[in-house]
């Protein structure tokens, strides 16, 4: 059997208790504390506006929240259908915003749960979420109030249905700048300004001792396979990452330092590093909505950030940002990259860029996913500059093995390869009503099985090698070069699921059959979603271009950018497939590299 790796950093003593409490928790023999520190440190900073919330405003809007949520107002009646025995669920679907941070704590205190949307999806994509998440309530951003309309419509709402469900998450109240696209016909619509000031709920719901492995957070992933799953992430899972990333957090002349980012908070990289441990280190987070280049770095430059947290796109943007010297980036201490595989010549040049600009950043990754909270292994600053390319150490109190072999299936001819499997306090407790899912990620000793196929060097460090499972990343991958146009306007950290484009390809009348994988474009220097498809019907060599783009067109108008079948369609006899009748995809993936695609 396979060897058992255990982190070599010292275990920490781990805590049971409400995410909540564990941040923002106060003591009555020291009201002036929260979280066990000053009531009146920043904890959130708006960008654009530089408005601030202190931790105490934070913990007080919180509990206002958690009391409305508790007792709702009028005309908040869908809350009331909560099941009995789980906690009432709130579906967040907003881009980054300051009152983010006030919505997560609120959902907390009030001991509910919170699913947390892509603020790209369109309609379809939000009901599948919304329905199989089992949200009662929906905190939506004035912009997307829309999507929210019409997909409530199209599950048969009425509008007082709508005035039952929706809540506005306006900021106005707030920063005093006006919410963008209030104008639409937004009355009769509950305000979140309508549920504060109404009172404080006394005291957040309790989550000790066996309660904190109660689910909070339900972001989807599709796992290693199949369409979206809402992952059951735990009070215990959340409280346990902070403490296990706490420990290796450089905190630079024992300062805690500015968090800054644009990672959306709706995926779990964002939501666990920008919204809970800067809170736990007592940092301030910089909220920034969307991703431009120029305000990025304005925006580094203005607040002094210190963390700045990133994917690799972003990345390229450091390295071929014109003006970037003209930026004073000396504030930054760590540039923290995650969520897809980091190329090492693209560290090296940014590294020297920040050099030549007077600044020391260290450039360092993290490798995590959803179903694991998601920290599993950090590079430590310290190491940042003589191992690029690792992704790191374990992280104290988890225990990783590389699988070589999975029920007779040889998974890597790589030597020393093996599929990356994870346990400890950081998996999540399983996929959402859905055991057969759970039971295939997890197994009955309760190693989560990743997908990832790793290497560990002499030293303990790590590094991901190749990916066993099908999703595609899109605009999340290495990068060289990029045209900035299309993704920019896009958050990082895009997961395209190819089970959920296929079962959209076969409701086409023309495709019998297809299959999605994806393409390395070193143009766009990211994976691009690309098709198979069987036609229906019979198509003629000189129609084939006109059918694949028609098929391109159609499946474009129906789901959110990131998905869109920008690496083009093949036109096939038939799909590969296993006997038992499963798609083969690393055969797929291996075609798609040479296969010239229509698109
Ligand atoms: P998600 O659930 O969206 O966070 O996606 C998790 C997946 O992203 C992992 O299973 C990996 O395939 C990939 N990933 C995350 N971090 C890294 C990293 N540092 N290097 C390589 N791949 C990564």
């Amino acid at each position: 059997a396979d060897q058992i790796f255990k982190s070599p950093l010292p275990s920490v003593p781990l805590e049971r208790r409400s995410i909540f409490t564990h941040l923002l928790g106060t003591c009555p023999t020291t009201p002036h504390l929260v979280g066990g520190f000053p009531a009146t440190a920043p904890a959130f900073i708006d960008s654009a506006t530089g408005l601030t919330i202190s931790r105490g405003e934070l913990r007080s809007f919180a509990l206002q929240l958690a009391d409305s949520l508790q007792a709702p107002p009028k005309p908040l009646r869908a809350l009331l259908n909560a099941a009995k025995h789980t906690p009432p669920t709130v579906l967040i679907f907003s881009p980054n915003s300051i009152v983010w941070p006030i919505l997560l704590f609120g959902a907390a205190a009030a001991g509910f749960r919170a699913t947390l949307a892509n603020s790209a999806y369109t309609p379809n994509e939000l009901k599948y979420q919304y329905l199989d998440s089992g949200a009662q309530l929906i905190f939506v951003h004035p912009s997307l109030f829309g999507v929210v309309r019409d997909m409530l419509t199209s599950i048969g709402h009425s509008e007082s249905d709508i005035r039952a469900t929706v809540v506005l998450a306006t900021s106005a109240w707030l920063t005093s700048v006006p919410d963008s696209d209030i104008s639409q016909d937004f009355s009769g619509l509950t305000r979140l300004e309508d549920l504060l000031r109404r009172g404080e709920l006394a005291s957040e719901v309790n989550f000790d001792g066996e309660r904190s492995n109660e689910t909070f957070c339900l972001c989807y992933s599709s796992g290693t396979t199949g369409k979206p799953k809402g992952v059951e992430t735990t009070h215990y899972n959340l409280t346990s990452v902070i403490d296990i990333v706490k420990p290796v957090w450089p905190c630079k002349n024992n300062q805690a330092g500015v968090f800054f980012g644009s990672l959306p908070y709706y995926h779990i990289y964002g939501a666990v590093k920008l919204l809970l441990l800067s809170v736990a280190l007592c940092a301030p987070t910089v909220v920034v909505a969307g991703f431009d280049p120029d305000k990025f770095l304005e925006a580094i430059v203005k607040y002094r950030a210190t963390y700045v947290l990133v994917v690799p796109p972003i990345l390229v943007v450091f390295a071929r940002h014109q003006a970037f010297h003209k930026y004073d980036l000396t504030s930054v201490h760590m540039i923290f990259c995650g969520a897809a595989p980091l190329s090492p010549d693209l560290v090296t040049i940014v590294r020297k860029r920040f050099q030549s600009a007077g600044s020391s950043a260290i450039i360092t990754q993290a490798y995590g996913l959803t179903e694991t909270s998601p920290t599993v292994f950090l590079l430590p600053v310290e190491y940042a500059n003589d191992r690029v390319g690792s992704v790191g150490l374990i992280l104290p109190n988890l225990e990783v093995r590389l699988v070589r072999e999975d029920a007779g299936e040889v998974l890597t001819d790589i030597e020393g390869a093996g599929e990356l499997w994870v346990r400890g306090p950081i998996v999540m407790k399983g996929y959402l009503n859905n055991p057969t899912a759970t039971a295939a990620a997890i197994t009955p000793d309760g190693w989560l099985k990743t997908g990832d196929i790793a290497v560990r060097d002499s030293g303990g460090f790590f590094a991901i090698v190749d990916r066993r499972k099908e999703l595609i990343k899109y605009k999340a991958s290495d990068a060289h070069s990029l045209s900035f146009s299309t993704w920019l306007k896009l958050p990082g950290c895009l997961v395209v699921p190819p089970a959920e484009l296929e079962s959209l390809l076969l409701q086409h009348p023309d495709v019998a059959d297809a299959a999605v994988t994806g393409v390395h474009s070193e143009e766009e220097a990211t994976e691009l979603p690309r098709a198979y498809v069987v036609p229906a019907r019979a198509v003629t060599e000189k129609d084939a271009l006109s059918f694949a783009l028609g098929v391109q067109d159609w499946v474009a108008v129906r789901v959110a950018p990131h998905k869109k079948l920008r690496g083009g369609i093949v036109l096939v006899q038939q799909i590969p497939k296993s006997a038992s009748g499963k798609i083969l995809r690393r055969e797929l993936r291996d075609r798609a590299k040479n296969d010239v695609a229509f698109g």
